[in-house]
């Protein structure tokens, strides 16, 4: 009997107490020396850190090949417009090659970490559509279904996401739909800039928990902001600073 009241106490208290979980924005790339966002070496410096996640942006050449980059360009070069042909030798800050969605997938599945693919929008929901079939193709080769959460701030790549793998994991980041919306549209999750949750709209914290809504945050590069999101019970918070914040949780178990 003592037994199963210790094991319910600490079941309660790990309850009570469940942490906001890390992760790192574009791979962790803020080291010294850094490195560069989106790049394997980010990834890699991710996975040794042990964060929960590490997030990366993807996009699609002109024929339909997935890469991962943040911005429409690449040195000047819009990815969206060209072959894979003529940008595959497009250099990152650290000297990398431009990485394919497939090269990416292969260091993620070296570890555990989970692997928080953004599909960043696209010029038609028709290619939308594409990149969704094609990335969650590519995520299935690989097996990794169970350790691959996706993000947009496309709502249209939302929804498709959820109608063509009614299992994935999804969240929304545009910061306009409430969790009683989000929830509505069958979405798993609201993802959202600090300013949305801590200013505008102070109770879709408290309104998502209750809907079972997951609740993560972009990009908190504060600790003061982290400790705030920590302290109101954010599930997630994605950030350019994760040893930081993995400092912070250590202090508080
Ligand atoms: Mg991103």
């Amino acid at each position: 009997m003592k037994k199963l009241i210790l094991l319910a106490t600490l079941v309660g208290a790990n309850f009570y107490h469940a942490q906001t979980q890390v992760i790192a924005h574009r791979g962790f790339w803020k080291t010294n020396p850094t490195t560069a966002e989106n790049s394997i070496a980010a990834l890699k410096n991710a996975q040794q850190l042990k964060v929960y996640g590490s997030e990366f942006d993807v996009r699609m050449t002109k024929d339909g090949v997935l890469v991962i980059n943040h911005d429409e360009h690449i040195n000047g070069v819009e990815i969206a417009a060209m072959d894979f042909k003529s940008l595959k030798k497009q250099k990152l800050s650290n000297g990398e090659n431009l990485s394919t969605l497939e090269k990416y997938l292969k260091q993620g599945k070296k570890s555990e970490v989970k692997l928080i693919l953004e599909i960043k929008p696209a010029k038609t929901p028709e290619l939308e559509t594409e990149m969704v079939e094609k990335t969650l193709a590519m995520v299935e080769k690989y097996k990794l279904q169970n350790q691959t959460e996706y993000i947009s701030f496309s709502l249209h790549i939302a929804k498709e996401l959820k109608k063509q793998n009614p299992k994935a994991l999804v969240q929304y980041l545009a910061g306009d739909l409430s969790p009683q919306e989000i929830k509505n549209l069958g979405i798993d999750g609201v993802d959202y800039h600090y300013n949305v949750f801590l200013e505008k709209h102070q109770d879709w914290i408290e309104q998502a928990k209750n809907l079972g809504v997951i609740t993560n945050v972009w990009t908190v590069n504060d600790s003061e902001i982290y400790k705030k999101l920590y302290d109101a019970g954010v599930q997630f918070v994605t950030t350019n600073t994760p040893d930081v914040f993995l400092n912070i949780n250590k202090s508080r178990e």
